[in-house]
């Protein structure tokens, strides 16, 4: 019996920079400054230049980056209580979270069937005048930038705020992703395509001022050592984790195009009517995250994987407007969200996998029926 294909290993995602990291991990350890010292200045700094943004703070994880964008603005004077953020109403909950802990109103827009992205013919009929900005995640791993977008925030006066966890260097137009809107959320969760080895987040933005605040608020809203401009957090990046960030950034772009790879090979030999597979636009938009494909029999599908050895995972299996926390929405339908929610299923891809791998995941896929 051939061994069984996870759907995602952190060791193995790990492995092959074994030594690097070690002697990355030792060279914090010998430095004897583990809290905001150069590792996170050197990491800030990179990322930033990487993505094509001015400015780079970063933060104890990927909530807490959304989180304080949106706090940021409203120490800023810009964003208050009871205003609305649009936030496609597919996405993970920490999008929704970052507006709620806030007390600002997540208005759900509806997805785009295709690409699973928040969609754009939609944005103007959910703006109010208090409306004041756009969070837009580029699910999966696509952009979900576009030009209609950008006239709307643009017509509206509304700031563009990317969710970028799961887009760590998907482009459009030849612009990376933490640099599309005003401001960007990053997460290095260990699953990410940019991992750290925990929790770890940040914020590119090209807004100096913004970016300021951001650095005061992650530190109990201190600009000066044991002064406080603000009533902040403690979320900071570690020193450990941005010395491993530091290392694991040299290698996203062969990652990437590792994902890339097994991604086209899916996308040409899985033939089975019973399987929707995602849609790509062109080939920088997309880094693949999740591999994401829809059947109406679903629970058959992954029962069927599993038979051939391959986990599957269900990103995301309830919707946040039938989520538990958020009850106020309860009675509220959003048909194509809930549409995908049933049927989605997520195939294994990441840059560990071996080609042997990537052919079983198709030939299984090529075996179901129903
Ligand atoms: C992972 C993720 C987050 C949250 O990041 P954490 O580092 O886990 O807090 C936010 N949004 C999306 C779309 C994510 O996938």
């Amino acid at each position: 019996m051939a061994h069984t294909i996870s759907f995602l290993n952190f060791r193995d995602l790990n492995v092959p920079y074994r030594q690097e990291l070690l002697d990355a991990i030792a060279r914090v350890i010998d430095s004897g400054w583990y809290i905001l010292g150069k590792e996170v200045e050197t990491f800030e700094n990179m990322f930033a230049r990487y993505c094509g943004a001015a400015h780079m703070v970063g933060t104890g994880n990927g909530l807490d980056a959304l989180t304080l964008i949106i706090r940021a603005y409203k120490e800023m004077g810009m964003f208050h209580e009871g205003d609305e953020i649009l936030v496609p109403s597919n996405t993970y909950i920490a999008s929704i979270l970052a507006i709620t802990e806030n007390r600002l109103k997540p208005i759900l827009v509806e997805p785009d069937i295709h690409t699973y992205n928040i969609d754009d013919q939609l944005l103007e009929t959910h703006i109010t005048e208090k409306t004041k900005a756009i969070l837009i995640v580029h699910l999966y791993g696509q952009v979900a930038y576009s030009a209609r977008m950008q006239q709307v925030a643009d017509r509206y006066g509304l700031k563009i705020i990317e969710d970028c966890a799961q887009a760590h260097g998907a482009s459009w137009q030849g612009r990376k992703a933490g640099n599309l809107g005003n401001a960007a959320g990053f997460s290095f969760y260990p699953s990410k395509n940019l991992g750290a080895l925990g929790d770890a987040g940040g914020v590119t933005t090209n807004d100096a001022a913004l970016a300021e605040v951001i650095r005061s608020l992650r530190n109990y809203g201190s600009h000066k050592k044991y002064y406080n401009l603000y009533k902040g957090i403690n979320s900071r990046l570690d020193e450990l984790h941005a010395a491993v960030l530091s290392v694991k950034l040299k290698y996203l772009d062969q990652e990437n195009e590792a994902r890339r790879k097994i991604a086209k090979q899916y996308l040409t030999s899985i033939k089975n009517e019973q399987l929707t597979l995602p849609h790509m636009g062109d080939d920088a938009s997309h880094v693949w995250h999740l591999f994401v494909v829809r059947t109406v029999h679903r629970d058959r599908f992954v029962a069927h994987l599993l038979y051939y050895g391959i986990e599957t995972l269900i990103h995301y299996p309830v919707p946040p407007h039938q989520q538990e926390a958020f009850a106020e929405w309860s009675g509220q339908r959003y048909p194509i969200s809930e549409e995908i929610h049933r049927t989605i299923v997520s195939v294994p891809l990441h840059p560990a996998m071996t080609q042997d791998d990537v052919i079983r995941v198709i030939e299984a896929c090529n075996a179901f029926t129903v």
